[in-house]
């Protein structure tokens, strides 16, 4: 089932989500769903609270972008109860996009090297290292469940610049091809 993406001005975007319990209801219809919201918004990553829901649940597909970086083929994964332990490495500029945030697109540093540490879909524990573009796209993924959005990560020139569009989204307008709840909605 497809599900409306959370945009900015939602108070759940703000929310340090929490951890959840291997017992937590429906979880395979739960990430099911996200997966195909993720698809339908032709995004590369999609976090709980941008589905409304306060809680440590990430899904990431990379797949979409094998043909220029092969290593991510058949790249789908879910992390649940995810945090960063460590950012490290060289410090790297790249432009992002969220789906929160539509038609904002602004260059972010980060560390190019994270540790962390999540659940998989069998809830069996994982500790890794992890490099390149999937570090970015966690530690975007992985903001999201401590509150954060890109938009922080900008200079206070930067967010002056995207400003108006930021107000219009506080105003129920968000331009995009998938479907979204506004705080006016
Ligand atoms: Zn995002």
């Amino acid at each position: 089932m497809i599900l409306p993406i959370y945009v900015y001005g939602q108070p759940v975007l703000r929310k340090v989500a929490e951890d959840i319990a291997p017992d937590y209801p429906n979880l395979k219809e739960l990430i099911e769903n996200m997966f195909e919201t993720m698809d339908h918004a032709e995004g590369v990553g999609l976090a709980a609270p941008q589905i409304g829901l306060p809680i440590r649940v990430v899904v990431i597909n990379l797949d979409v972008l094998s043909e220029d970086l092969p290593e991510y083929k058949d790249f789908r994964k879910v992390y649940i109860n995810a945090h960063i332990l460590e950012v490290g490495g060289e410090t790297v500029s790249m432009d992002e996009g969220c789906l929160s945030l539509p038609g904002i697109h602004e260059s972010v540093k980060r560390g190019d090297k994270i540790r962390v540490k999540y659940l998989d879909e069998n809830l069996e524990e994982h500790e890794e290292v992890v490099e390149g573009y999937l570090a970015r796209v966690m530690q975007h993924e992985f903001d999201h469940l401590e509150g954060k959005m890109f938009i922080d990560h900008l200079s206070p020139l930067r967010k002056q610049m995207i400003k108006g569009k930021l107000n219009a989204m506080l105003k129920g307008k968000a331009h995009c091809t998938y479907k979204v709840k506004t705080v006016k909605k």
